[in-house]
């Protein structure tokens, strides 16, 4: 039996369990979302911008609370809470207010095709499944269900099973915004009940966000039954610091690059690899960020890095560095399991680390950072894409040319210089290698659930052009 329960992880008390859905509760709900899908298909796009800016509405009016629920099932602090649900708004008005141009038919060349007209005409497809992870429970939902439902898809919804109230609460905000009963529906199950609902003919495609193992599982299942996937997986992404770089701003960005969410974050930096140049100052400074952060309470405003989502997980952070240090390697801070009742983890700087070691090829999913020192461009490069990973990436130069090499050669879904990596409504999200394949945000993501469906017209046409539609 799955168990999905809201269990606190700054103090591991249970607050609340739940029963996971009969096979029987769990087809009515695709049933009803496949139903919702006849009547959202044949809405305008118009419409669904109104329900999605009534969507964004309640979130704003509704963030504390919000918030609160979700670092009371995460940890994840307080005021990084509130940030997640105004992103969310953001997020829903960006879609409701770029639908129409996103999803217009796209001309052809019609001579070269010998057509009166040609276009491309972007279309919904039924029914996705979105199998989410619990460490953005708002936003990682939130950045598939505003393109899918603005593209006139519906949603169903299997989020992570420590996260069921805020899963249940996704559900209910859209259903008071207007959008038809059963356009987005939460179902509360297990990973074993996947398999099921994928291979339902009901459920035309399906999103995960989460671990490698699960994205391989989905996968197999999706190859199986010849539907579409989009799979955001894990990352180890590389943090370059080269030698015209201003350290002290790059360690500053780098503390909070890795130890964001609770360094909980698929795009934290996690290997930081800097040029053998600067790498005593960056290390003395990071290290000393790191060790400054205040660990504690998610709820209080001081607190900058709350509790590890579960005791698993801290387990497996700490075995990770264990297992660095008993090959050898250094620690610069941290490192320590602390005592006391809750899953806290001290930030941790660990270098010295040879490709053995676990933590030289693996995501460490907790702020903890591996630091590399590398003496050219060309090793920098080779270390930054020696994992099987390719989330995000980032390098710190001031020297144009470099800058342009790194965007060119971090073999990575994207590559911020100068910054840290982050997730914006505009611009394409995903990876290359391990770290998943298909892109979420911007048109892109919305195109990946609609049939693109050419559109050729010949003789005795009317003579009006492409452009017009928007489903
Ligand atoms: P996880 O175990 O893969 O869980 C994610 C979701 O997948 C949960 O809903 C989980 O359900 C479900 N799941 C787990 N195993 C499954 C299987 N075999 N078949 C079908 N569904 C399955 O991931 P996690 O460890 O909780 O989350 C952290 C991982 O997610 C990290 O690797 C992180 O990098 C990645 N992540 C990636 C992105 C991105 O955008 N690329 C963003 C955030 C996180 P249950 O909870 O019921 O097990």
């Amino acid at each position: 039996m799955p168990h999905i329960a809201t269990t606190n992880p700054a103090t591991g008390q249970v607050l609340k369990t739940y029963e996971a859905m009969s096979t029987e509760q769990l087809d009515g709900a695709i049933e009803r979302t496949h139903l919702a899908y006849q009547q959202l298909r044949a809405t305008t796009v118009d419409q669904r911008a109104r329900w999605m800016n009534a969507a964004a509405d309640v979130l704003d009016a509704e963030r504390d609370e919000i918030a609160r629920i979700m670092t009371t099932e995460m940890g994840k602090t307080y005021a990084s809470a509130q940030a997640e649900v105004t992103k969310c708004a953001t997020a829903a008005r960006f879609y409701a207010d770029k639908a129409p141009a996103f999803l217009a038919d796209e001309p052809a060349d019609s001579a070269a095709v010998k057509a009166t007209r040609a276009f491309i005409r972007y279309q919904p497809i039924g029914v996705v499944l979105a199998v989410m992870p619990w460490n953005f429970p708002l936003w990682q939902v939130m950045r598939f269900a505003a393109p899918a439902l603005m593209a006139g898809n519906t949603g169903l919804l299997k989020h992570a099973s420590n996260v069921p109230q805020t899963a249940l609460l996704l559900e209910d905000v859209f259903r008071r915004a207007g959008f038809p009963e059963g356009a987005f529906t939460t179902v509360l199950v297990g990973s074993d009940a996947v398999d099921r609902i994928l291979s339902d003919p009901r459920v035309r495609a399906a999103t995960l966000t989460g671990s490698e193992p699960a994205g391989r599982s989905i996968a197999q299942i999706a190859g199986r039954e010849l539907k579409k996937t989009v799979l955001e997986l894990g990352g180890s992404d590389p943090f370059v610091v080269m030698p015209s770089a201003d350290v002290d701003r790059a360690a500053e960005v780098a503390t909070t690059a890795r130890c964001q969410n609770n360094g909980q974050s698929c795009i934290a930096a996690k290997r930081f690899i800097v040029h053998t140049d600067v790498f005593d100052a960056f290390a003395g400074k990071f290290a000393a960020n790191m060790a400054a952060l205040r660990v504690g309470d998610p709820m209080d405003a001081d607190t900058d890095v709350g509790p590890l989502a579960s005791e698993r997980g801290r387990d497996e952070v700490h075995a990770q560095v264990r297992d660095a240090v008993d090959n050898g390697a250094t620690v610069l801070c941290g490192g320590e399991l602390p005592g006391g009742d809750g899953w806290f983890y001290p930030p941790t700087v660990v270098t010295d680390l040879t490709p053995q070691m676990r933590m030289w090829t693996e995501e460490v999913f907790g702020p903890v950072a591996g630091l590399f020192r590398v003496s050219s461009y060309e090793e920098a490069i080779e270390v930054a894409n020696g994992t099987n990973f390719g989330l995000g990436s980032n390098a710190w130069t001031r020297d144009p040319d470099e800058q342009e090499r790194f965007a060119t050669d971090l073999d990575a879904g994207n590559v911020f210089v100068n910054g840290m990596t982050t997730s914006y409504p505009e611009l394409p999200f995903g990876g290359v290698k391990n770290s998943g394949y298909g892109r979420e945000l911007s048109a892109l993501g919305m195109r990946e659930f609609c049939n693109t469906k050419t559109v050729w017209v010949g003789e005795g046409a009317a003579s009006a052009g492409a452009g017009a539609h928007a489903e």
